[in-house]
């Protein structure tokens, strides 16, 4: 592997599983970060076609009074049924890609060493962006769902309808070409995040 190329590392894991943290390990690195739940925000934003499309399909009332989409309704729209999820994935997930792609070109033509597709259902969405090597930052479930509760407030009930709702993390990780273990403390998860990316440059002998 020659040291100049850009190398494409798609990163996943459960929610709460730290993502996050491995993330900002990775831009310390010097990766650009390109953050796949921030561009499905931005691609619905006011003044956007997709947000035309959305409310020609469910009326204003999904619309704030700023103009901005509610996301709370349309949330409940999507889960309550499979049909108009389709709907909403086909539409946004060619603009979300098309973005992530157009970012990562321009990390790549800047000369970064990596850039890092933030993508937490990568694997649900059937995510198919070009990668070197996906990343599954791993948790088991019960930790997992302990800081779940403890980021966001949750209780147990609603801490486990989020988990039942991604894919369980253990396929995650058997599926990843690399596996953080972030159980330990983030000292010890930087540590493996630097190995990880060694290996990855080929930098091990040096
Ligand atoms: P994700 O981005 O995957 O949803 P985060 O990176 O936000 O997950 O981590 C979830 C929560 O767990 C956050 O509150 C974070 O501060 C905490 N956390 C992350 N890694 C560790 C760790 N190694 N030890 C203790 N707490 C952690």
């Amino acid at each position: 592997m020659t040291a100049g190329k850009t190398l494409r590392i798609g990163l996943t894991g459960g929610i709460a599983s730290g993502k996050s943290t491995v993330s900002d390990f990775l831009a310390q690195m010097g990766a650009a970060i390109i953050d796949t739940d921030k561009i499905a925000r931005e691609v619905v934003q006011p003044g956007s076609p997709a947000l035309q499309v959305i409310t020609e399909r469910y009326g204003r009332a999904i619309l704030n009074e700023d103009g901005s989409l509610r996301r709370d309704r349309l949330g409940e729209i999507v889960f309550a049924s499979p049909a108009e999820k389709q709907w909403l994935e086909a539409l946004l997930h060619p603009l979300i890609k098309a973005r992530a792609a157009e970012l990562a070109q321009m990390a790549t033509e800047k000369g970064v060493p990596a850039v890092v597709f933030d993508v937490p259902l990568l694997f649900e969405s059937g995510w198919n962006e070009p990668v070197d090597a996906i990343w599954t930052v791993y948790v088991s479930p019960v930790v997992q769902r302990e800081r779940l509760k403890l980021r966001d407030g949750f209780t147990d009930e609603a801490a486990t309808a989020r988990l039942a709702a991604q894919w369980p993390i253990d396929e995650k990780a058997k599926r990843a070409d690399v596996v953080i273990n972030n159980e330990g403390t983030p000292a010890e998860t930087q540590r493996q995040v630097a190995a990880a990316w060694r290996a990855l440059r080929g930098l091990e002998q040096q």
